[in-house]
């Protein structure tokens, strides 16, 4: 299933005001040019990049651009290509763990807030781990694949227990409740509605098909 027509005439809209970029069609959607990194006027760095809006992207959910990202490839070879700088030896860039992805993406997201919001701040903060001699990362920044699940999920629960994370999640995934009056699972000895109900509870903005796929990663990266 390709791109519905809706979504590509926004994007060919979108494009207007992005004069070095171009759409192309052959072989799929796909986006190419350049982008410029400009701080107080002066551009300080450019990407060649490619973007490509695939109809399946292979993991645990089944939803497309606008929904998720669009694939990045930095064509320009700037960016090393290594787990550190969140680059593939083909030259593509994680950009964001999937279920966070997911959830920014939750209503879809514009090709302009793609490119504003969350490539080029990405593009920043690698452009500075290259160009600095700084080892460690100036930027808040998520680890990379799975060390980046559990990053996201230890701060979405306020947890630091790996066995505590799964313990949430599992209660998330399978719309389970601890009882209200109870200390709560954590141990914090504080009652589960006043301790952990709100985040094990509230809406998670990913399918149930999505979070227990995410439950059943961690659970067997866990048990490894
Ligand atoms: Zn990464
Ligand atoms: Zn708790």
């Amino acid at each position: 299933m390709g791109m519905s027509p809706e979504v590509l005439s926004s994007l060919q809209e979108e494009l207007k005001t992005y004069e070095s970029l171009e759409l192309s069609s052959s072989n799929g959607i796909s986006i190419s040019g350049s982008i410029d990194l400009v701080e107080g006027g002066v551009q300080f760095e450019t990407y060649d990049i490619k973007l490509l809006f695939p109809s399946n992207y292979g993991d645990f959910s089944s939803k497309t651009f606008p929904y998720r990202y669009p694939l990045v490839y930095e064509t320009s070879n700037k960016i090393p290509s290594n787990i550190g700088h969140h680059k593939s030896k083909h030259g593509q860039l994680c950009l964001e763990i999937p279920p966070r992805e997911l959830v920014i993406c939750k209503d879809g997201i514009t090709l302009t807030y793609f490119i504003e919001e969350i490539l080029k701040p990405h593009l920043a903060i690698q452009y500075v781990k290259v160009n600095s001699n700084e080892k460690k990362y100036l930027y808040a920044e998520y680890d990379h694949d799975l060390n980046g699940y559990w990053d996201y999920f230890k701060e979405y629960y306020q947890l630091d227990d790996k066995q505590l994370v799964l313990k949430a999640l599992a209660y998330t995934t399978y719309n389970l409740s601890w009882s209200k009056s109870k200390p709560c699972f954590c141990g914090s000895e504080r009652q589960y509605s006043e301790c952990h109900m709100l985040a094990v509870e509230s809406e998670i903005h990913l399918t149930s098909k999505e979070i227990r796929r995410i439950y059943f990663k961690l659970k067997r990266n866990y048990e490894n």
